[in-house]
């Protein structure tokens, strides 16, 4: 068995192996949608393909933003983002991902708690173990235990650091922010809220859950690549949260900034965002009406909202759902364990605004493959 590796990276295949014997193999796959309903994206505003004014401006930022990658470009859309959500300030960063791990890991590290939703995205995961913090992870929106676990430890603690995402990804369910903020007021907890899924998508102009709400969170997550069409992601919070985070932030720091072009495309997106008060009115009917499709064939679906999951249980039922409807026009993905809990593989369909004229199809195809699963 020599396929080219040296014996050292002969796990490679191995663990490969293993993946692919239990349907968990993931291949790298060019979308090739053409001629499909592309039913699986976060585009959830069909902005992404929406060309930009162009301008004279670099692609690159040539250095992080610390040495000299930062641009007015940056700063006039950190301000735009910022006033925005009615936040004192903005930090761009590079991505989501990176404004999860570097500001979690920079708010709280030995000694400190980060109390976490199970169900909450990887790269607070990832960031929560980095920052040498004890972690306790509450059961999915269940405040009760949270305020338990709380009126239990936090006294053993000296930061504390309540995070969750607002409308969660995977599930399509919604944070209880109100009842968030009071419980971290009265256990003084930083209340940190990852807005990924619900910008653009839920609240006054697309504000997200805590506009929704009418909840302040003390650190707002939003990201560029979802309802924005572009990529990126910003911290929104206080003036002194923003300077800490220049300084502090490792991601941040040690990473080249974002595309000035990036930057300077962000005020004018952000503009039709808050004007795509249609797209969103669209947007959520549509996926209320394949809700109501999908149930009226006996389908297990989560949550409420345009992340629609419907849950198969094995890898092997997502994967056969996932092709039945590829075969039937409709590109979705099958979400299998380790990204969903073992049990629980599904296929999670995510409308766009724009797929709203393709109801009849999308609808005769899900009822038919629906079908088929009820069989
Ligand atoms: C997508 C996502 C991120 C990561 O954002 P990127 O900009 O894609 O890196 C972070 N948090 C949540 C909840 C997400 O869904």
């Amino acid at each position: 068995m020599n396929r080219g590796v040296s014996d050292g990276l002969s796990f490679l295949a191995e663990d490969l192996d293993g993946l692919a014997t239990a349907n968990l193999l993931r291949e790298p796959r060019i979308a090739d949608a053409a001629g499909s309903l592309v039913l699986c994206s976060n585009d959830y505003l069909g902005l992404a393909s929406e060309p930009l004014a162009p301008r004279d401006i670099g692609a690159g930022a040539g250095a992080s933003a610390l040495v000299a990658g930062y641009t007015e470009a940056h700063a006039a859309a950190e301000i735009a983002i910022a006033s925005w959500i009615g936040a004192e300030a903005s930090l761009l960063f590079s991505s989501g991902y990176a404004a999860n791990l570097g500001t979690v890991a920079a708010l709280v590290g030995k000694g400190d708690l980060v109390v976490s939703d199970a169900l909450n995205h990887a790269s607070i995961i990832d960031g929560s173990r980095l920052s040498g913090a004890t972690i306790r992870v509450f059961p999915h929106r269940d405040t009760a235990s949270l305020e338990a676990l709380l009126r239990e430890q936090r006294g053993s603690f000296r930061r504390c650091l309540l995070v969750t995402e607002s409308y969660f990804s995977m599930d399509g369910t919604l944070a209880d922010l109100r009842e968030l903020r009071r419980v971290a007021s009265r256990y003084r907890a930083i209340l940190m809220v990852d807005e990924a899924h619900a910008l653009g998508v839920y609240g006054p102009s697309g504000r997200g859950r805590s506009a929704f709400e009418d909840v302040t969170p003390d650190i707002y997550v939003g990201t560029l690549g979802k309802s924005f069409g572009l990529q990126g992601a910003f911290v929104a919070g206080s003036s002194l949260l923003r300077l800490y985070l220049w300084n502090r932030a490792r991601s941040f720091v040690f990473s080249t900034a974002p595309s000035p072009a990036l930057a300077a495309a962000i005020p004018a997106r952000l503009e039709r965002v808050a004007g795509a008060e249609a797209e969103r009115v669209a947007l959520h009917q549509l996926s209320s009406h394949l809700r109501t499709v999908l149930r009226a064939e006996g389908a297990a679906l989560l949550g409420e909202g345009p992340i629609i999951p419907w849950i198969l249980g094995t890898p092997a039922r997502a994967l056969a759902v996932q092709e039945a409807l590829r075969d039937r026009g409709l590109w979705v993905a099958g979400i299998r364990p380790p990204t969903v809990p073992s049990g629980l593989a599904r296929v999670r369909i995510t409308p766009t605004s724009k797929l709203e004229s393709q109801r009849a199809r999308i609808e005769a195809a899900l009822r038919e493959v629906a079908r088929g699963v009820a069989q």
